[in-house]
């Protein structure tokens, strides 16, 4: 387990709500949740090709922007790609 327990809980990733019915489409649902927490770069790039393959990459991409994600993949970026990202829509 990595640091972002403090700030982020992994089981967050898949649970499907009125918020968020796009979950029940993620590729990510049935997968272990730390794999999108990578610490590794291997792992960084097998969590970001998963989520090229998701359908709703789209929406979880805007879910982490919207829900101030820090930690882990979301919508196929790390975390210092959508940093950059922020900082350049900004
Ligand atoms: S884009 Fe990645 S993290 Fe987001 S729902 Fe799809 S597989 Fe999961």
């Amino acid at each position: 387990m990595n640091d972002t327990s403090e700030t982020f809980d992994p089981a967050l990733l898949t649970p499907i709500t009125e918020e968020r019915p796009w979950a029940a489409f993620a590729v990510c649902k049935d997968r272990d949740p730390e794999t999108f927490f990578p610490t590794t770069p291997e792992g960084e790039r097998e969590a970001i090709r998963i989520c090229q393959g998701c359908s709703v990459q789209e929406d979880c991409l805007d879910f982490a922007f919207e829900a101030r994600i820090r930690f882990g993949i979301w919508g196929g970026l790390t975390e210092k790609q959508r940093r950059s990202l922020q900082r350049r829509s900004a």
